[in-house]
């Protein structure tokens, strides 16, 4: 009853995660607009790629693909892409 590590701890814990998903999801609706000029619920109504523009169906080579063009609006394809060339910023 007097833990009050128990307490604080997962409070903080979750807090931190929460900013972090809001923070991702916004540059990820910045991302879109950016590059294809589609908002991602734009996109995702059309069926399309925020990014390419094509069908993520025919870009998806994964079911992980269509999850995650649901979640971002990129097809794996766009998605791999981005993610690569995000990760080493040095040229
Ligand atoms: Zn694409």
């Amino acid at each position: 009853m007097t833990s009050t590590e128990d307490h604080v701890y997962p409070e903080e814990e979750r807090k931190r995660s929460q900013e972090r998903v809001l923070s991702l999801s916004a540059l990820k609706d910045s991302l879109a607009e950016s590059c294809f000029g589609l908002s991602l619920s734009e996109a995702l109504e059309e069926g399309v790629c925020v990014d390419c523009g094509k069908d993520p169906k025919e870009q998806c080579y994964s079911p992980e693909g269509m999850i995650e063009w649901r979640r971002s609006g990129l097809c794996e394809i766009c998605f791999d892409r981005i993610m690569a060339s995000g990760e080493e910023e040095e040229e």
